[in-house]
């Protein structure tokens, strides 16, 4: 029963994780197709804050060059 319980918590921590790291924070350029990581050298001429689910949701994909 114990043993149970420790499962069940372990299954809520993975799937607060994998949720979180849907939420993971993106960023997209206002004329790109393209989504980045906040570092990335694309970034210069504009940086719109975006979630990573919401980005793939519009038909954005990853660039080549951060590989976010
Ligand atoms: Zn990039």
């Amino acid at each position: 029963m114990k043993l149970n319980i420790i499962k069940l918590f372990m299954l809520l921590l993975i799937m607060s994780v994998t949720a979180a790291a849907r939420d993971q924070i993106v960023y997209i350029t206002r004329t790109g197709e393209k989504y980045h990581l906040e570092h990335c050298s694309s970034l210069r001429r504009s940086k719109i804050k975006i979630t990573l689910s919401e980005a793939i949701k519009k038909g954005y994909e990853p660039c080549k060059i951060c590989k976010p």
